[in-house]
């Protein structure tokens, strides 16, 4: 464990093009007014036919024109960045993360427990510097995130939400769940108390009283995890699932909501859920799912990956092996590399599955990510309005890397990469409600975009070809933004 160095962020390229005004770097950005990006593909996120040799002229943070050379003639003078031979696309958008989660076992209040990271403190590390997923985020090219469930703080704590900065993805947030599982009494003592991720759902009182204190903290959704109730109980659990819709809606806010079992999930449709957080895992989606999907016009959140990647981390845990991670463009930092290295930290849980074990845990992921993908289909051939989302800060689900194996689990599932794009794009940016500001390249919005090495048409894994991110109008070389450098051999 030598040799492992931060690099990017502490470099004085990056901090300057980010931090100060005209710094006098080379690097085109928004106080030299009007700059040109020439020559790349530029895929829009409208769906449109893209702009081969394609230009678009950026002033300040927005774009000023996206075309041709003809619809976007580059005024004598103008600094020119030549990106021939490569494509752009709107910045990425997930539409699941969770700013309260570390991306492994220790970031979750039921997680395997250790000595070493106690949640409480790990809860601290995380509210202390939101800006490192801000980081890994913009590292990865993704330049909005929809936070749907956390602690107080990824509400009300500035560092996580305001946004309006080019070192920050957007970032629309939830704040604490309303669930009727009891999680609150066994791990929210001392300062997590104040800092509650539960709110209770046990009757309509509980409800009234949640959305006042999300409003209060100034959510910006209403989140319900709703777990298979128990037989006895699912018609006044239901109920207050309606109840929680009507009372969203009455708030102006929108419903998320994680229900992964069909029946579950036609429910919280029937309450008017603006966008399932998961997919439907259990069985196949039928038609009155879809029909009550496109009713409401709800946003479908497929989560692929992070079952399985919650079954590594548990695999790796017993068999104290230290699980390789997916990390394309190195943007997990070191302090969280280390956590995963620290396989001993959980040596607690060594042997504690059996090869008979881990094979069953195996099996049973892939069987739900077989449904899960083709509930994708169903959902995509009836029109259903997919957005990109990984659950990132679940163990293994790593913000910012987790989207590429996530928009390849898609595209796995059968979906054209075209389409993958939009939903990444587009798509997102409609389910945060910020689709008059980004998720597609046009004249008027924000200068959020990420250029790569190969056509993410032809395949979605050209999504790891990053080249370059521009956020608000600064363009940045992927490498100026890493956070993890390969020890040298
Ligand atoms: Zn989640």
């Amino acid at each position: 464990m030598s040799a492992i160095r931060e690099s990017g962020w502490k470099s004085g390229v990056a901090l300057c093009a980010l931090m100060v005004a005209g710094c006098g770097s080379d690097m085109p950005g928004p106080q030299s007014g009007l700059i040109a990006l020439t020559g790349a593909t530029v895929i829009d996120g409208t769906g449109g036919p893209a702009f081969e040799n394609g230009v678009i002229l950026v002033r300040g943070d927005e774009l000023a024109c996206v075309g041709t050379a003809a619809d976007c003639p580059v005024p004598e003078g103008t600094p020119r960045t030549d990106l021939t031979g490569q494509f752009i696309t709107p910045g990425l958008v997930d539409a699941h993360v969770h700013f309260d989660q570390t991306g492994w076992l220790d970031g979750r209040p039921e997680a395997l427990a250790t000595d070493v990271y106690p949640y409480e403190e790990t809860i601290q590390y995380l509210w202390d510097d939101p800006g490192r997923w801000h980081r890994a985020f913009l590292c990865s090219g993704i330049t909005a995130v929809y936070d749907v469930g956390g602690a107080v703080w990824t509400v009300t704590d500035e560092q996580a939400t305001d946004t309006d900065r080019p070192d920050r993805a957007h970032v629309r947030a939830a704040g604490p769940l309303i669930t009727h599982v009891d999680y609150n009494a066994p791990f929210m003592t001392g300062m997590l108390a104040d800092q509650p991720v539960f709110l209770p759902m046990q009757s309509e009182t509980d409800i009234v009283e949640d959305i006042a204190f999300l409003q209060s903290i100034g959510s910006q959704a209403v989140k319900v995890w709703y777990l298979q109730p128990d037989p006895a109980d699912v018609e006044r659990l239901d109920a207050l699932l309606m109840a929680a819709g009507a009372a969203a809606d009455a708030a102006g806010l929108p419903l998320l909501v994680h229900a992964t079992d069909l029946r579950e999930a036609k429910v919280a449709l029937r309450a008017g859920a603006d966008m399932l957080v998961h997919s439907v895992g259990d069985q196949p989606v039928d038609r009155e799912f879809l029909d009550l999907l496109a009713a409401n016009e709800t946003f479908y959140a497929p989560t692929l990956i992070v079952p399985g990647n919650w079954s590594e981390a548990v695999i790796a845990a017993s068999e104290q092996s230290v699980p390789v991670i997916d990390d394309p463009n190195g943007c997990v930092d070191a302090a969280l590399r280390d956590r995963i290295d620290n396989i001993a930290a959980y040596s607690d849980f060594a042997g504690q599955l059996s090869p008979e074990d881990v094979a069953a845990r195996r099996a049973a992921y892939q069987a739900e990510m077989d449904v899960m993908q083709a509930n994708l289909i169903a959902v995509y051939e009836a029109g259903g309005r997919i957005v990109t989302s990984t659950d990132s800060g679940n163990p293994l689900t790593l913000h910012g890397a987790a989207i590429n194996p996530e928009m390849e689990a898609m595209q796995a599932a059968g979906l054209p990469a075209s389409a993958i794009i939009e939903m990444s794009t587009r798509t997102g940016a409609e389910a945060m409600g910020l689709s008059d500001r980004i998720g597609t390249l046009e004249a008027g919005k924000l200068a959020d975009l990420i250029v790569l090495d190969a056509d993410p048409r032809e395949d979605i894994a050209n999504m790891r070809r990053l080249s370059h991110v521009m956020r608000a109008g600064f363009l940045l070389e992927q490498s100026d933004l890493q956070l993890y450098t390969a020890p040298v051999e």
